[in-house]
């Protein structure tokens, strides 16, 4: 590499072949405890090299956001298991487009700060503003399964099984903006965002996981297993029968809407930044 070429990338963490370890380390004590499928854990360890690479404070946020949700998805497991067994398109372990519809944005931004500098931290802020609010919808979704309790459709109104996409209940709500919060707060305390800038990470979060839980409730597609007569996300329910589309946008899935909710998150903090500049 030139020397006009290097000055252009800018690292303050740990050397590559050091990041690379360090996050295939975390990667594989994930994948030997059942939270990630092998696919899940190749991509971890890009997002997580990625992000150590760009510096401590992105590769100390990941830990905590990581170590945050694995908590959340711990807690109560075989109480959640045992309600959304037939439900969820997908289990607790997660596979590559899981794992980047959740992490793809902040290793974009992560990218972008070792690309150009990111003079202004607006990539920190967009990058923090995203994975804070996977975070949240996955709290949301965890401790909601977890505590139970009054799930409703955004779409009907009505009461629906926990664990259902576009559903929101009183438990799920609290984790959501205490998640929201909290990251905020993590990004603050990993250096990641000045502290004057903690509430847009805050409100860009909530607003990505509502987000979220909207285009759950009306776009993302719905399939209906006929054998048990029952609502679900699985192509193929957890009996063996083919399920049936039965509303919402047939390429609209769990992972495209999670998509959505970084997505979201990322705009709404570029947009709070330039207002406000
Ligand atoms: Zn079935």
């Amino acid at each position: 590499m030139s020397a006009s070429l290097s000055a252009t990338w800018s690292a303050s963490g740990p050397s590559g072949l050091l990041a690379i370890g360090l996050a295939t380390v975390m990667a594989a004590a994930a994948w030997h405890k059942g939270s990630l499928r092998p696919s899940g854990a190749i991509a971890a360890i890009v997002v997580g090299s990625i992000a150590l690479r760009a510096g401590w404070s992105w590769g100390g946020f990941l830990i905590v956001w990581f170590a945050w949700v694995t908590l959340g998805s711990r807690l109560g497991r075989a109480r959640k298991a045992a309600r959304t067994a037939g439900i969820v398109e997908k289990g607790g372990q997660r596979d590559a487009t899981q794992v980047m519809a959740n992490g793809g944005l902040f290793a974009l931004a992560a990218t972008v700060h070792l690309w150009r500098g990111d003079p202004s931290a607006d990539a920190a802020l967009w990058g923090a503003a995203a994975l804070a609010a996977a975070g949240a919808d996955t709290m949301a979704t965890e401790i909601g399964t977890w505590i139970g309790g009054a799930t409703r459709s955004v779409r009907t109104g009505r009461q629906v099984p926990t664990g259902t996409s576009g559903a929101v209940s009183v438990a799920g709500s609290v984790a959501m903006v205490g998640t929201a919060l909290g990251l905020s707060a993590v990004a603050v305390a990993c250096g990641l965002v000045p502290a004057p800038r903690w509430w847009i990470v805050a409100v860009a979060a909530v607003f990505g996981a509502v987000i979220d839980t909207v285009a759950g409730a009306l776009v993302q597609q719905r399939r209906w297993c006929p054998s048990c007569e029952t609502a679900t996300e699985q192509p193929r329910h957890s009996c063996g029968t083919d399920t049936q589309h039965r509303g919402g946008w047939r390429w609209l899935g769990n992972d495209e809407v999670n998509l959505v909710c970084t997505a979201s998150a990322a705009v709404l903090a570029c947009l709070l930044a330039w207002l406000l500049a």
